[in-house]
């Protein structure tokens, strides 16, 4: 994959191929924006481009600095990914040495990424470039880094070696400290358009064109949850879930809902993208602004009872239990909190 193959986030790309041009690469940046939308396959592709020995500004996935990176094991080019399990293979191979299956595995268990780990990194990076002329370290979720991890990361952020190129990758970015931020030069991405979402749901999977819209509303701009999450799987459980809420009219909570956080997490999505759908058809906004299209028959039996200030101060509640479900709330006490606003 080169940059050319990247969808959407042309923008981000022409700065990093002006900087390519230009030779005048920093020696750290921050690649911050929503999740999965392709930052970090940026950063990978900004890494080959940088080590690239045929072209200037883009890979050309065939020489051998492209391809090691491709296969994640090029001398030059260290990453750290606590995500590497979750990727898709095909895009990202498995790493096949062992100092890279290490950068990307250490720990791998839990998000957190510890002073170990950037001992590790800082001992790669004390090693002069032995195939380029560059050193490139790429760390995907940087928010990850524990306090003693990104006290020692500083340090290195602070004196980097003349060679080295750091590439931090991040979607909380308010997490990270801002001593660290402000020693990058930050790049900012946004959600793919859901055009393009729908184009490539509609080449990748068998589902009505009603689902593929909805499904681009969904993921919001998320390229890789859009390729990666069974699309099947979250219509149903979209449909039981509005149907529990909207159409039983708030039965007794079931046991199921409470389960798992990213479950409850989903749930609220499917709400909230309904309720914004009820606001769009109150509003009398044109219908080609509904994402649920199949559901508009309910969406119409509804608007009645739903006021323009009632579907707001849901969404709200909605927002705040999303809020609070990250600090880990009795998720209970959240689902009665966004069940009892629907119900006033
Ligand atoms: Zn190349």
């Amino acid at each position: 994959m080169a940059f050319k193959d990247i969808k959407g986030h042309s923008l981000q790309i022409s700065v990093l191929q002006r900087i390519l041009q230009t030779k005048r690469v920093a020696g750290a940046y921050l690649f911050s924006g929503p999740t999965a939308v392709g930052k970090f396959l940026t950063a990978v592709n900004f890494a080959k481009a940088i080590q690239c020995i045929n072209q200037t500004d883009d890979c050309c996935q065939r020489c051998h600095n492209c391809l090691a990176i491709e296969r994640r094991n090029h001398p030059d080019v260290y990453i750290v990914d606590k995500q590497a399990e979750e990727i898709d293979t095909t895009e990202y191979p498995i790493p096949e040495t062992e100092t890279q299956k290490k950068a990307i595995s250490v720990g791998s268990k839990s998000k957190e990424i510890k002073i170990e780990e950037i001992r590790q990194l800082q001992q790669e990076l004390s090693y002069k470039p032995t195939k380029s002329c560059y050193k490139v370290v790429i760390i995907n979720d940087a928010h990850n880094l524990n306090s003693d991890a990104a006290n020692a990361f500083l340090k290195t952020l602070e004196e980097p070696p003349g060679y080295s190129v750091i590439i931090l990758v991040t979607d909380k970015k308010n997490l990270l400290y801002p001593t660290i931020i402000s020693r990058c030069k930050l790049l900012k991405f946004s959600g793919v358009n859901t055009a393009l979402i729908e184009d490539i749901l509609a080449k990748q999977q068998d589902l009505s064109q009603e689902a593929r819209r909805y499904l681009a509303y969904f993921y919001e701009g998320s390229l890789g949850k859009a390729v990666r999450e069974n699309s099947e799987q979250l219509l149903t459980e979209k449909k039981r879930v509005i149907n529990l809420f909207f159409v039983q009219r708030f039965p007794n909570t079931e046991q199921t809902f409470l389960q798992d956080k990213e479950r409850f997490i989903r749930s609220i999505c499917f709400i909230s993208l309904f309720l914004r759908d009820l606001y769009f058809l109150k509003a009398e906004l044109p219908p080609s602004t509904i994402a649920d299209s199949e559901n508009l028959p309910l969406l119409e039996s509804l608007a009645k009872d739903f006021s323009l200030e009632k579907i707001e101060r849901i969404m709200y509640v909605l927002k705040e239990a999303l809020l609070y479900t990250e600090q880990n709330v009795n998720l209970k006490l959240l689902l009665n909190m966004v069940l009892s606003e629907i119900r006033s």
